[in-house]
């Protein structure tokens, strides 16, 4: 399941300025386990209502840094599609692990 309406804002320069600016924030730490943060998420997902608002998508309020796992706990409830090799990632999509 792919979300297309997201697909061009996780390529706009304005969410690729604000994850950097906010993950660098918070030290690429996770913010849940202090492991090492790769994501940044949004605490309010992000759905096609709230895709042009940028009080949602570029609010750093509403952002979070995570590692892959806990973000993936996050995204996937129901433990049962990812594994070691498959991972969401911040679209929701999922997609081979980067290890
Ligand atoms: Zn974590
Ligand atoms: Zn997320």
């Amino acid at each position: 399941m792919s979300k297309e309406y997201a697909k061009s804002f996780y390529q706009s320069k304005e969410w690729i300025k604000c994850r950097k600016g906010y993950i660098k924030s918070k030290y690429c730490i996770c913010e849940r386990c202090g492991r090492s943060a790769t994501i940044v998420h949004h605490k309010k997902f992000i759905n096609p209502r709230n895709i042009n608002n940028p009080e949602i998508t570029l609010n750093w309020d509403n952002l979070e840094a995570l590692c892959i796992e806990c973000h993936n706990k996050i995204h996937n409830r129901n433990h049962q599609v990812t594994t070691k090799e498959t991972i969401f990632d911040e679209n929701g999509n999922l997609i081979k692990s980067p290890q």
